[in-house]
């Protein structure tokens, strides 16, 4: 490895050490806790550990936090944006530090890691401006010399569970809105990429401090799923924004609904690229590439399938063919490499056992998966990027593998294509790579794509925080981010005011007394 990660730890304020929770400046944990170990992806090693939060500790930051948004909801909405664009400002001067780490726990590459980090600070920036921009609607009213309005009120805390492909990213995206909202944030981080939640922690604490901000604003609590199972049950968190595979979603959201709490759910997805017969076949090549094979595969907008018109099919497949011979794979904090290892063992089994129905089922590979071994590949998880022919409704391609497997499927018409295309229990991103008018508009129009992300001669991962996030069915249905995405971390309320002598009712009913 290239880069001195401990130099990078020491700079982040990240050690292995007794915590568990934060709630904003402060730390906790209990020593005889259970550690919570997290293990680099690219070699291998321990970087460090921290403990799994007790109940009591959870209890202790949500009491906090309860006691913070008391005050926080007061605050001026573009006063707590201020403490954002310093949140931004923080991320800015530590991008390097970050990244690095991201990169190095999590085992994406370092340009994506810093590009994640960038996100971060993206969304800082539009939660600025968004905090001065918490519109609601005036109404005219049916009655005389009455008023209608609306207006937007934060919720209290919001919980934020995260996965761990993009381990600071999704925290930002929903932390960043929410702050600006009036809510107070308790962020439970994926238990296999504990660290660069610490990080971040640590990062934002020190804007915190300077600006007097009470504990409880901005808390983190550590743990596994039993740590996201207590909060979702909590009814003193209203909402729960839940980023995860759909197991996951469909559990929180049967936890959360059951106490009619509202939720916010960012699951799986499975993604599609339809190569037209119009389409610029070098410029699809470089989209179909970076999205199958970027972060290993391990992005929720990964592109899984190729859906490619019959008359370019094998000239697209040759391309592919000769694209991944070229891919170098390895050490992802090595720019040289385009692609890093996978997360974990269970990830390495999941592509493994993958690739074995693909082929009960009739999949044909036409470039081959496996695991590589030896001192280059030290952690033992890095993996081939593969790629077979399949048919749509084999049961693996409905299902999302969360690794660089990519299926080719043959087309004849834009319609069958559109079909094909829809037809997963999924609904997050996909993309048409055509240059003809027709082809794309009837993509993007009601007859056309179903996906919360749907795009036109740009692949299907990689998303700019100024859009509206996330996809329909089982990938959830929420939506993170840009546009008014905010709505969803307030409560609407309607507001009829009568400045006359009288008491007219709606709708002109009578009632005299
Ligand atoms: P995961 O579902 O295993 O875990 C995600 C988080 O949920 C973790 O913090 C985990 O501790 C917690 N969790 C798990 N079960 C829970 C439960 N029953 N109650 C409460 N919390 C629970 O997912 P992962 O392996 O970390 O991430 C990969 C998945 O995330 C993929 O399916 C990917 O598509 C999806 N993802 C989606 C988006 C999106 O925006 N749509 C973004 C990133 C990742």
């Amino acid at each position: 490895m290239t880069t001195n990660i401990q130099s990078i730890l020491d700079q982040l304020g990240v050690k292995a050490n007794n915590a568990a929770f934060s709630t904003g400046s402060s730390w906790g944990g209990d020593a005889n806790a259970e550690s919570l170990e997290s293990f680099s992806p690219v070699d291998g090693k321990l970087i460090a550990s921290t403990k799994v939060a007790t109940t009591g500790d959870y209890q202790q930051v949500i009491e906090t936090a309860q006691v913070a948004f008391a005050d926080w909801r007061t605050v001026p909405a573009p006063k707590r944006g201020d403490i954002v664009r310093q949140f931004g400002d923080a991320l800015r001067a530590n991008k390097e530090a970050l990244g690095t780490l991201v990169s190095y726990e999590m085992g994406k590459s370092l340009q994506e890691g810093f590009g994640e980090v960038q996100e971060m600070i993206d969304i800082c920036d539009f939660a600025v401006g968004l905090s001065r921009q918490l519109y609601g609607l005036t109404m005219h009213s049916e009655r005389p010399n009455h008023r209608m309005y609306e207006q937007w009120h934060p919720l209290g805390i919001v919980g934020i569970i995260s996965a761990f492909n993009f381990p600071v990213a999704v925290w930002s995206w929903n932390a960043a809105l929410a702050l600006v909202c009036g809510n107070v944030c308790i962020w439970k981080p994926s238990e296999k990429t504990p660290l660069t939640a610490v990080a971040c922690q640590h990062i934002i604490a020190q804007v915190l401090k300077e600006n007097e901000v009470a504990e409880g604003v901005c808390s983190l609590i550590l743990g596994d799923r039993t740590v996201g199972e207590v909060m979702t049950n909590d009814s003193r968190v209203p909402l729960i924004s839940a980023t995860g595979s759909t197991r996951m979603g469909k559990e929180v959201a049967a936890t959360v609904g059951a106490r009619l709490g509202k939720t916010l759910l960012e699951l799986g997805g499975n993604n599609a690229i339809i190569i037209s017969e119009h389409a610029d076949l070098d410029m699809s090549l470089i989209g179909a590439v970076f999205g199958a094979v970027g972060t290993a595969g391990q992005r929720c907008t990964s592109t899984r399938r190729l859906i490619i018109q019959e008359s370019v099919y094998d000239v697209f497949k040759e391309k592919l063919v000769k694209a991944y011979d070229q891919l170098r794979i390895g050490d992802p904090l090595d720019q040289n490499n385009h692609v890093g290892p996978l997360i974990d063992k269970d990830a390495v089994t999941a592509y493994l056992d993958s690739i074995q129905k693909c082929k009960t089922e009739g999949g044909n590979f036409v470039v081959e998966g496996g695991v590589l071994t030896g001192d280059h590949y030290s952690s033992g998880y890095y993996v081939k990027p593969c790629i077979a022919e399949v048919k749509n409704d084999f049961k693996i391609v409905q299902h999302e593998t969360f690794a660089p497997i990519l299926y080719l499927i043959k087309y004849k018409t834009l319609d069958e294509a559109i079909a094909l295309q829809n037809g997963v229990p999924q609904g997050l991103s996909s993309a048409i790579m055509t240059l003809n008018l027709r082809e794309a508009e009837l993509f993007l129009s009601a007859k056309g794509s179903d996906c919360g992300i749907a795009n036109v001669n740009i692949g299907t991962s990689g998303a700019e925080i100024g859009g509206a996030f996330g996809g329909e069915k089982e990938t959830g249905g929420g939506r993170e981010s840009g546009s008014d995405a905010w709505r969803a971390y307030m409560r609407r309320q309607t507001n009829t005011i009568n400045y006359s002598n009288t008491l007219p009712l709606a709708q002109g009913i009578k009632f005299d007394l």
